[in-house]
C-alpha cells in the first residue's frame, strides 16, 4: 500500500513551500487509496516550539489536507537508540563520546565508477529528476546520536521512514544532498530503502528562493489575508504540476483522478502573487452567498468587524452586493465599510473630484424625498431619484457619481441603487442631508 509523509519540524511556521510538499504527499496517496502520515520532527528539543507546532496542525487541517496517522520523534527516542545499539553491537557504528557515529563503509553498496569518471559513485534514482548521484569520497561518516542522546535528523528520518513502512519519500530538492547519507543508513540498518521524489523549490518573482523578504511566506498569513483554502490549495497545485489542457480552476476530487508524480516539473516554480488572487476571486465568485457570509462572519471579527448579531438576511444582502468585487476575503472590509460605521470616510481623490461643486440644493430635495418613501429598496430608490432628476432637468450623471462618494467615501462601487437600499434608508438620507460641498 502506498504510504507517504509530511515531516514538518515544528521551528518555524508552516510556510507555502512545505503546504505544497505536504500536498503533493498527500494527493499520492489519495490518488493511490494510500496513506498520509504527518510526522513531527521536533527532535531539536531548543528550537522546536508549541505554537508552531499548534500553527502547523492548524493549516493543515485548514487546508483540508487530513492525515491518517500523527506521529511526533520526541516520543520516540529510546527507539532510535535501540537502533544505534544494535549497530553498535554488529560494528556498524563506533562511539566517540556519547555520541553514535556511522562507518561509512558499513553502509555504502557502491556502484561501478561511471564512464569518463574514475571515482565511485553513488547512484539513486529520483521519479522527478531521474538518475542522481553522488561522488563516494564525499559522503563521510556520519552522526547517528548526538552527544546529547538525541538522534541526527537524517538517522531518525530513516529509522521512521523504514518503521513507518513509507513507500515514497516526498520532499523538497533542499533535501537531495540528505539522499545518499540516508541510502547509507538504511543499507547499515538492513532496511529496504523508500521510492524517493524531490520537488522542485517555490522561486520568487526574481528567481530566487522565496522567502520572508519578498512578501508572505506563512499558510496563517494567506488565511489572514483573506485567500480561500481552496484557492490557495489549488494554486499551490499549479507550483509544479499542470494538471491537463491547462485549466487552472481545479478541484481535489479531480486532482486526485489526474495526479501522478511523474509529471512534476524539474524546474523551479516561480510563485505569483497575481495568479493566486485571480484564483481567489474565481472561488470567491463560485460559492454560494450565505456560505461566503458564514465564512465571512468570523473572518470579519478576526479583523475587528463584529457581524455576529447583525440581521443575517441584510447581511447576505450586502455579501451579494460586493461579492463579484471581491478578490479576497479582505475586499469585503474595504468595500462594506461604509455600511457598518456611522461616519463614512471620505476618500480625499474622490472628495476633489465630485464633492467640489456645490450641489446641496439637489441633495436636501433627493435627501427629503427618499426621506418620504414608506417601502425604502432598490426599485422605489431609483424611481425616487429619477423623478427627481426630470424635475430638475439634469442629467443622471451629475449627480450620480457625488451620491456615491457621499454615501460610500468612494468613487467607484456597485450600483447606486443596491448600494442605497444595502445601506438603508435612515443612513441613506442622513449623509445627503449631511453633506458639506468645499471649493
Ligand atoms: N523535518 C524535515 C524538514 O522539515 C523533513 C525532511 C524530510 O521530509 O525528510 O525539512
Amino acid at each position: 500500500m502506498a504510504r507517504v509523509r509530511f515531516a514538518p519540524s515544528p521551528t518555524g511556521f508552516l510556510h507555502i513551500g512545505g503546504a505544497r510538499t505536504a500536498l503533493f504527499n498527500w494527493l499520492y496517496a489519495k490518488a493511490q487509496g494510500g496513506q498520509f502520515i504527518l510526522r513531527i520532527e521536533d527532535t531539536d528539543r531548543e528550537r522546536s516550539k508549541r505554537e508552531y507546532l499548534d500553527e502547523i496542525l492548524e493549516g493543515m487541517q485548514w487546508l483540508g489536507l487530513s492525515w491518517d496517522e500523527l506521529h511526533k520523534q520526541s516520543d520516540r527516542f529510546a527507539i532510535y537508540r535501540e537502533h544505534a545499539q544494535r549497530l553498535l553491537t554488529q560494528g556498524k557504528a563506533y562511539k566517540d563520546g556519547e555520541a553514535v557515529i556511522l562507518k561509512m563503509s558499513a553502509g555504502l553498496r557502491v556502484d561501478q565508477p561511471i564512464a569518463g569518471n574514475s571515482s565511485p559513485q553513488l547512484v539513486f534514482y529520483d521519479l522527478i529528476r531521474d538518475k542522481i548521484s553522488f561522488e563516494v569520497s564525499e559522503i563521510k561518516d556520519q552522526v547517528l546520536i548526538k552527544s546529547d542522546g538525541s538522534p541526527a535528523y537524517n538517522f531518525a528520518c530513516v529509522v521512521d521512514d523504514a518503521l513507518m513502512e513509507i513507500s515514497c519519500v516526498i520532499r523538497g530538492e533542499d533535501h537531495i544532498s540528505n539522499t545518499p547519507k540516508q541510502l547509507a543508513i538504511y543499507e547499515a540498518l538492513g532496511f529496504k530503502s523508500p521510492k524517493f521524489a524531490h520537488l522542485p523549490l517555490i522561486l520568487d518573482a526574481e528567481g530566487g528562493r522565496m522567502s520572508k523578504r519578498h512578501g508572505a511566506v506563512a499558510v496563517s498569513e494567506y488565511r489572514r489575508m483573506g485567500f480561500l483554502p481552496q484557492a490557495l490549495v489549488n494554486y499551490l497545485m499549479l507550483l509544479g504540476w499542470s494538471p491537463a489542457h491547462n485549466q487552472e480552476i481545479v478541484s481535489l476530487s479531480t486532482a486526485i483522478k489526474n495526479f501522478s508524480i511523474k509529471k512534476i516539473n524539474k524546474a523551479g516554480a516561480a510563485f505569483s502573487m497575481e495568479k493566486l488572487e485571480w484564483i481567489n476571486a474565481q472561488y470567491l465568485r463560485q460559492m454560494d452567498t450565505p456560505s461566503l457570509t458564514k465564512m465571512l462572519i468570523p473572518f470579519a471579527k478576526e479583523h475587528g468587524l463584529d457581524l455576529e448579531n447583525f440581521d443575517s438576511a441584510r447581511l447576505e444582502n450586502i455579501v451579494h452586493l460586493v461579492k463579484s468585487r471581491m478578490t479576497t476575503l479582505k475586499d469585503f472590509l474595504a468595500w462594506t465599510e461604509f455600511i457598518f460605521t456611522d461616519e463614512v470616510k471620505i476618500d480625499p481623490q474622490a472628495r476633489a473630484q465630485y464633492l467640489t461643486k456645490n450641489k446641496s440644493k439637489e441633495f436636501q430635495l433627493l435627501s427629503q424625498r427618499l426621506q418620504q418613501i414608506k417601502d425604502f429598496n432598490l426599485a422605489s430608490a431609483e424611481e425616487t431619484f429619477r423623478k427627481l432628476i426630470a424635475e430638475l432637468g439634469i442629467q443622471s450623471s451629475e449627480l450620480v457619481h457625488s451620491v456615491r462618494v457621499a454615501l460610500t467615501g468612494k468613487s467607484v462601487g456597485p450600483g447606486l441603487f443596491e448600494t442605497m437600499a444595502v445601506l438603508g434608508k435612515e443612513k441613506t438620507v442622513q449623509r445627503l442631508a449631511r453633506t458639506r460641498f468645499q471649493q
